[in-house]
């Protein structure tokens, strides 16, 4: 998503195959099969583009269980963008028909319905009825007038367990009186998942609604919980839609780092949490963003917290095994990383994991449960609200 690559078959042969990120590719360790690592698919990509191969089963299989997690682009010494390459190989199977069924009934639901799960629109702010002053706040904030607007994201809008995550986020706001809206049915799918399917068409379309909904309630900042939704509005409307937004994007943790800086968040005198906890690096936020040290920042920030690293942590951060869109291809996949996340969690003696992506939050807490784990899973807003004392514990 950072860059384009305009020839896409040079940037493929600048793999010396060293297979220096195969030792690190999750997936490939998983599977141990070539074709499902990051060398692999570069090659059957290339093979594809050359008229070598055709797509296959085994081609699916292997470029849609990457879980474009960056970890080979930040190891490869040749420099090759494996993600952005795969990403390119999922456009090309996808425009020839052979993107998997998975990802095909993703893009028909967000086609007839403008979310994922092919709910009613009219049920975006279903979330908020967990919580009865977030509802009142919810239903006087939609569509309002204000200079912060909040995106909520699919998964946080229809997953009634991920619901914690906009209900923590509107109550700080609210707490700390600051003017935000929503735009409730006005808010269609970002076009994360629909992207790393492999389609692109509808981009440019989901750019312009949502850039034209919030420029008509006067945005000037627009907040993203999920990882995937920040990711969108700050790249890809732009590389791949055409449209920059016209105001500023930032994922939840660097709006709550921000008022932490600037003395409007308090957590010095709120209610202290006595427990081990420790931050699992989303990679849309980690490798691909670099952004490690505001939830460090944050959750440090919280009394009584015992605050420990995780083993694998920052740009060497594991994925959790929620990402790429590979839970819908192969969910053995998915939990059988979470499985190793929870274990380097429970090897640090962690009480509570605490990340910012809703993806990463189901994956590692389906994980904590099969587990049968002694360990929280929590949401940067949730921890933040709960130690304001708005979340009971
Ligand atoms: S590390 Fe880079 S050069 Fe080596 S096999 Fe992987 S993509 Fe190719
Ligand atoms: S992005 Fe991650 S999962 Fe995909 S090939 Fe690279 S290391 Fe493997």
């Amino acid at each position: 998503m950072h860059e384009k690559i305009e020839n896409w078959a040079q940037a493929m042969l600048k793999c010396v195959r060293c297979a220096k990120c195969n030792s690190i590719c999750p997936t490939l360790e998983e599977r141990g099969w070539e074709v499902i690592g990051p060398r692999g698919r570069i090659r059957m990509a290339l093979g594809m583009l050359q008229g070598k191969i055709s797509p296959n089963e085994l081609m699916t299989q292997g470029e849609y269980t990457c879980l474009i997690c960056n970890h080979c682009v930040d190891i490869c010494p040749s420099g090759v963008e494996c993600t952005e390459i795969i990403l390119h190989a999922r456009e090309e199977m996808f425009n020839r028909g052979c993107a998997p069924e998975s990802s095909m009934m993703l893009v028909e639901a967000l086609e007839e319905s403008h979310n994922i799960f092919d709910m009613e629109q009219d049920d975006r702010t279903i979330w908020s009825m967990m919580d009865a002053d977030a509802e009142e706040v919810v239903e006087d904030r939609t569509n309002t007038d204000a200079k912060i607007g909040y995106f909520v994201g699919c998964l946080g809008s229809f997953m009634g367990r991920l619901s914690q995550i906009p209900l923590s986020l509107v109550k700080t706001m609210d707490h700390l009186g600051l003017d935000f809206t929503l735009l409730g049915e006005d808010e269609w799918c970002c076009g994360s998942p629909y992207y790393l399917a492999g389609g692109r068409e509808m981009i440019k379309e989901l750019a312009e609604h949502h850039i034209s909904a919030f420029n008509n309630l006067g945005v000037e900042k627009v907040i993203a919980t999920c990882a995937g939704c920040y990711r969108v509005f700050k790249h890809l409307y732009e590389d791949v839609g055409g449209i920059k937004p016209p105001f500023e994007v930032v994922h939840a943790n660097e709006f709550l780092a921000d008022l932490l800086d600037r003395g409007k968040l308090q957590l010095n005198n709120g209610n202290s949490i006595n427990k081990v906890v420790t931050w699992h690096d989303p990679c849309e936020l980690g490798r691909h963003e670099l952004q490690y040290d505001n939830p460090r920042k944050l959750i440090q920030a919280i009394p009584g917290i015992v605050y420990k690293e995780l083993p694998d942590t920052r740009k060497d951060a594991r994925c959790c095994g929620g990402g790429g869109g590979v839970k819908g291809v192969d969910a053995g996949l998915g939990m059988e990383l979470a499985l190793k996340r929870v274990e380097q969690a429970k090897s640090i003696g962690a009480e509570v994991i605490v990340s910012g992506c809703p993806a990463c939050y189901d994956n590692i807490n389906e994980g904590i449960k099969k587990a049968e784990a002694n360990i929280k899973m929590m949401d940067i807003t949730e921890i933040i609200a709960e130690a304001l004392g708005l979340n009971e514990e």
